[in-house]
């Protein structure tokens, strides 16, 4: 008797979904470049419409290379199924789409990338939904601010831009009490430093352009689902628990088990809404996971100097990095991201938004950027860029300042990287 071993992360990053291409042995996963697929005959085509038999149909709604990159990233994250899409933004529209409806809402975290901000307190409302944002440190808030109307509560692992991380074993006790699913963005901390599955989440959300991608490449995203959640028993999430009109009738949950969530995000999400990923954009993503714990390694070392050495300096007022023994995160190091609090952090200059234009003008290896998670440093004025469109309480609650920079911190010589802020600062 044989016993499956269990392997490991480093393994998993480089292996998981993908075997040897079945029909030529092209030992790295092919772009399967190609819009449609041959039907074996009409039986065939029959029963893959009627997810009877899973295949390929058409690649808006799944792709073998796409599929290659969904599993691997649903392997890391330890979930039961996973879809990949065009964007991180467009994940979390595939995420909440299966549970929302007009009126409903989610409870979210102040603590967000500002582009979630915008996404949830705007846009999302011209689908009749909304977001209820709390400080999500104050678990109170959070437990008071779930309603009967809503059906989701979001926040960040490690949240962008201050590197602040949520408590997601607090967090995920009152979703769980309120029979509501936990969506945890962890694209700032990666399945290598965080598992918000293992913290109680139901779904995780992903841009895959940072970290997972990690050289500035491609844009994607990625929704797994843990196969936890029993969506029937609130009676809440009618799309998955109950007929589905907009396929022809089938109650993906339980009919479907622990895959309901997948399925529904790829026979409706997908099929419908349209956010797909492309075969291009899987295989430079696949390309960046085979070095994910690498690189995750040398960020968080590299940030861990550059944060102590900011600390010091007497030109900077503080520094958000919860890596850092000073700050208020330090406890939640050990707890949630045991391998280290990520490569994302800002701090403020005494200098004022005078001296942050100044700095983001004058650094020469630090690329002066609106992305994260690259091989390369990267630098951010939030308050005048990524988050310009949130209102000066908002930008306060993101940890996003008007004397605040954001880093993110690459994986090039560290003497390099604070050699070049040091001179920078001026
Ligand atoms: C970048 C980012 C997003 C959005 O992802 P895109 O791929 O740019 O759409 C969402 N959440 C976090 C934490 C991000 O850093």
């Amino acid at each position: 008797m044989t016993t499956e071993r269990k392997l490991g992360f480093d393994t998993l990053q480089i292996h998981a979904g993908t075997a040897p291409d079945t029909a030529t042995g092209a030992r790295q996963v092919p772009i399967y470049q190609t819009t449609a697929y041959v039907f074996r005959d009409s039986e065939h085509a029959a029963k893959l419409f009627n997810l009877q038999e899973v295949g390929y149909i058409y690649s808006r709604l799944t792709n073998p290379t796409v599929s290659a990159l969904a599993n691997r990233i649903c392997a890391l994250e330890g979930g039961a199924g996973a879809i990949c899409c065009s964007s991180g933004h467009a994940a979390q529209i595939m995420a909440l789409f299966p549970l929302m409806g007009p009126g409903k809402n989610v409870v979210a975290s102040t603590r967000l990338y500002g582009g979630t901000i915008t996404q949830f307190s705007q846009t999302i409302k011209r689908f009749g939904w909304s977001a209820t944002f709390v400080d999500f440190d104050d678990l109170d808030a959070v437990k008071s601010a779930i309603d009967d109307n809503t059906r989701a509560v979001f926040c960040e692992s490690i949240a962008n831009p201050g590197g602040y991380i949520t408590d997601l074993d607090a967090i995920s006790k009152i979703s769980d009490a309120a029979q509501i699913p936990l969506i945890v963005d962890n694209t700032s901390a990666t399945p290598y430093l965080c598992n918000p599955i293992a913290h109680g989440a139901t779904l995780v959300v992903h841009s895959t352009t940072k970290y997972l991608t990690g050289n500035g490449t491609v844009t994607g995203g990625c929704v797994v689902d843990s196969g936890k959640f029993d969506w029937a028993k609130s009676g809440k999430f009618p799309s998955l628990s109950e007929p589905e009109p907009a396929y022809h009738g089938l109650v993906f949950y339980p009919t479907l088990g622990a895959m309901a969530f997948t399925f529904h995000s790829i026979a409706i999400g997908l099929r419908d809404l349209g956010m797909t990923m492309n075969p291009q954009g899987a295989h430079y993503t696949l390309m960046g996971i085979e070095t994910l714990s690498l690189r995750m390694e040398r960020h968080v070392e590299n940030a861990i100097k550059v944060a102590e050495w900011l600390e010091k300096d007497p030109r900077v007022e503080y520094v958000t990095y919860a890596g850092l023994k000073s700050s208020p995160y330090f406890k939640r190091v050990a707890k949630i991201c045991p391998k280290g609090a990520g490569a994302l952090f800002t701090f403020a200059l005494k200098s004022g938004y005078d001296g942050c234009v100044k700095l983001v003008d004058n650094v020469k290896l630090f690329s002066h950027v609106a992305n994260l998670g690259d091989t390369r440093s990267l630098i951010i004025h939030s308050a005048s860029t990524t988050h310009r469109q949130l209102s000066p309480e908002q930008l306060k609650a993101a940890g996003a300042s008007p004397n605040v920079v954001r880093l993110s911190i690459g994986i090039e010589d560290v003497s390099d990287i604070i050699a070049d802020l040091d001179e920078a600062i001026g």
